[in-house]
């Protein structure tokens, strides 16, 4: 299989049988929605049971909908595509891992002469069974290779997460760079700013070997712009996330004093989604300190009219904290 994605369906189906589940909620990351149908019709079929898509955005396990199952009447909510990290649920919740079916080994062949010989291996959790593979791969082609222990929010050893990198930071001393499998920049980036190593990310859907240095230069060109912007800010917006796996009131209200010693105004805003135009209305305010999903700021900066800082990089521009021990926001 070279892509796609194994969704597991048969477990699910028995999970519900087991269950006696007669209605239940499913929620999809963004990128499966589109086959929310044929996975409705497919559990709807096989159990009987009443099948619900949640509609609403889903970004990570942060977001459970387990209390909009309840309210709904259903006896589980079935949450694809991400690893568990929240305990106690309004519901039964059952994480149903979705892996994918692409080959990294024909691409990692390709490119194993611009691989450093120390390295470790990071990934998400839709590629994570793959690890085990292009460890052997490695270790038979006499590199030597190191997989960090699950911690933070990751279940699974080499597992990162965008807002928790305690598995590469586990073995960055034993390693020359880090390998990420898997697609996109974001979480080989933030292996790179939360290690400090260099990262060479093999990217499954373009099929290239990337050298992460050059974005993550630019990306810290982009953070600092906001911080220097933010420096001559009065009033702050401090945004607590409403998901119960992003919201950080501690944080949020700990900010709040320290911009208060030093001067600033500080405002909470309670929000579910942080975009642009629910800030609009918040254009009085100078800048803003998002303490909700760490990606958010970093990913979409650029989109808002006004400075969006994480809570490290509000210690930058208050003074308390340096640009030279600049860190990734990251929760748990
Ligand atoms: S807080 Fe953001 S990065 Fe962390 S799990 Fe949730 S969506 Fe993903």
């Amino acid at each position: 299989m070279t892509g796609g994605f194994d969704l597991g369906l048969e477990r699910v189906a028995e999970l519900i049988k087991e269950g006696g589940y007669r209605r239940v909620l499913i929620q999809l990351p963004e990128g499966l929605k589109e086959r929310a149908a044929e996975i409705s019709e497919r559990l709807t079929g096989e159990t009987g049971c009443t099948v619900i898509i949640s509609g609403d955005p889903c970004y990570g396990a942060c977001d459970l909908a387990d209390s909009e199952a309840e309210a709904l009447g259903c006896s589980a909510l079935f949450h694809f595509g991400h690893s568990q990290i929240l305990k106690n649920t309004a519901v039964p919740v059952h994480y149903v891992e979705v892996k994918s079916g692409w080959d990294p080994l024909p691409l990692l062949a390709r490119n194993i002469e611009l691989l450093p010989r120390r390295l470790g291996l990071v990934t998400t959790v839709q590629h994570v069974h793959l690890l085990g593979a292009v460890a052997s791969f490695l270790k038979d082609a006499g590199f030597d290779v190191r997989i960090g222990r699950a911690g933070g929010r990751a279940a699974y050893e080499g597992q990162v997460l965008g807002c928790s990198f305690a598995s590469a930071r586990d073995v960055a001393d034993e390693v020359d760079a880090f390998l990420y499998i898997g697609t996109g920049d974001f979480h080989p980036l933030g292996v790179a700013l939360s290690t400090g190593k260099k990262v060479l990310a093999l990217d499954l859907e373009k099929g290239e070997l990337r050298d992460m240095d050059g974005l993550k230069d630019a990306m810290l060109r982009r953070r600092f712009a906001q911080i220097a912007k933010a420096k001559e800010a009065k009033s702050f917006g401090i945004v607590v996330g409403e998901k119960q796996g992003q919201r950080r009131l501690g944080l949020a209200t700990r900010l709040l004093k320290t911009l208060e010693e030093h001067g600033r105004r500080g405002y909470l805003i309670s929000l579910r989604e942080i975009t642009p135009d629910a800030l609009l209305p918040f254009r009085h305010m100078d800048a803003f300190v998002n303490t909700a999903c760490p990606r958010v700021t970093v990913d979409d900066a650029e989109r808002y009219p006004k400075p969006l800082l994480t809570p490290v990089e509000l210690e930058i521009v208050l003074g308390t904290g340096e640009w030279e021990d600049y860190e990734m926001d990251e929760i748990g």
